[in-house]
């Protein structure tokens, strides 16, 4: 099978009609009643001059992505209807880590013959990313992108996808702390570990930009600025230097080995896979309504930004897999990554960078398409509660 599902699997509480529906915005279009404070970053808390006047009601068309005037206290009327349902598919997702059993992985991570030593080093170099990793997301999201997007659906979903990084964030400090590991030796991986040191350098220049008080939107170079900020995060970030790990992680569950872990991931996977959904709508929708962004020069840069994400997630492969382990070899991972690569790139407008290849690892795909009643390892039936009830006695 060589379609790609993640995208759609992924968003499968999301109605058909919910698609991203890009608004074309006329050129000329009439600025609206509401100016922001000009003493205000508009993107913090944009505010009409005035209240109680009907003519200054905020108008969709008037909305922006980035650098918007209007109130971006005022959720409707909605414009960009795509965030909204994503917030709505991201909490129908809801899960916790700790309603997972971790109880069979514990017995045989405790058993010197229960796992060998190739398949305990990719767990320990698996977390020593991930535990990091979405500290830097949820960063990245409350103090940098969250300012600089005007268009509060767009802020609704950011709220929501921060909390699921802390979420994920749980996840692996629960496995972690389940399995007795050494806390110290895998929250320091990052510094430690020069594969995974390597990709969070990569990675940290673009966050410190948008985390910059001093940044501020609103010229054609910072637009650009944040524009490849945002597409290092949701196509590199998010949408590449995860995959590997998620691989790995349920490649062992395949073969009943970590099954807690991977129901873990499987669930971490499904709500990353939306984020990196999100993202890239979001850059399309900042195209769009700034296609004078889109230079190209501005392409290049990206792509040489691609091909540096592709070979620091294929380092990060060879060093978690030294030897062959699970059935896996990091050279099926080159396939893969510029697999993910041409997606990711074609889902932003760029033209595939390695044409022809083909999916190493079509299971993947159903591994994102996760129905929240019954897990793929059919351990357990997961049901939550969305609507607890409140006993005020
Ligand atoms: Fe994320």
């Amino acid at each position: 099978m060589l379609s790609w599902d993640e995208d759609t699997a992924a968003t499968a509480a999301r109605p058909p009609q919910a698609r991203p529906q890009l608004q074309s915005v006329p050129t000329g279009a009439p600025v609206s009643a509401f100016q922001a404070d000009t003493a205000l970053d508009p993107g913090i808390l944009a505010r009409p001059e005035k209240t109680g006047d009907t003519q200054g009601r905020v108008n969709a068309v008037d909305k922006r992505i980035i650098n918007g005037k209007t109130d971006v206290n005022q959720l409707v009327p909605f414009k960009y209807k795509w965030a909204w349902d994503k917030y709505l598919a991201g909490c129908a997702n809801h899960w916790m880590p700790q309603e997972i059993n971790m109880q069979r992985d514990i017995e045989l991570w405790k058993n010197p013959n229960g796992l060998t030593e190739d398949e305990r080093r990719l767990v320990k170099r698996n977390l020593g990313f991930f535990v990091t990793a979405d500290s830097l997301a949820a960063n990245n999201i409350v103090l940098g992108t969250y300012r600089h997007i005007t268009a509060p659906e767009c802020r609704q979903y950011l709220l929501r996808q921060a909390f699921e990084e802390a979420i994920h964030t749980h996840a692996y400090q629960y496995i972690v702390e389940s399995l007795g590991l050494d806390e110290s030796e895998i929250f320091n991986a990052y510094n430690e570990v020069t594969s995974i040191r390597d990709k969070d350098q990569f990675l940290i220049p673009f966050i410190e930009t948008l985390t910059n008080p001093e940044f501020q939107t609103g010229t054609t170079e910072s637009d650009q600025t944040l524009l490849k900020s945002l597409i290092v995060f949701a196509c590199l970030m998010e949408g590449l230097f995860f995959y590997v790990g998620f691989t790995q992680i349920l490649a062992l569950g395949r073969q009943n080995k970590m099954m807690g872990a991977a129901e873990q991931y499987q669930y971490i996977l499904r709500d990353e896979s939306m984020h990196c959904n999100f993202g890239i709508d979001l850059i399309n929708t900042i195209k769009l309504e700034n296609p004078h962004l889109w230079t190209p020069a501005f392409k290049e840069e990206i792509k040489t930004l691609f091909l540096q994400a592709v070979e620091l997630e294929y380092r990060y492969a060879e060093d978690t897999m030294p030897r062959g382990v699970l059935g896996l070899n990091a050279s099926m991972f080159k396939g893969y990554l510029r697999f993910i690569a041409n997606r990711r790139a074609q889902q932003i407008g760029l033209e595939a960078l390695f044409p022809q290849e083909e999916n190493p690892f079509p299971w993947m795909s159903e591994m994102i398409d996760l129905k929240k009643e019954r897990n793929f390892f059919e351990t357990r039936v997961i049901e939550y509660q969305t609507g607890g009830a409140l006993n005020w006695e």
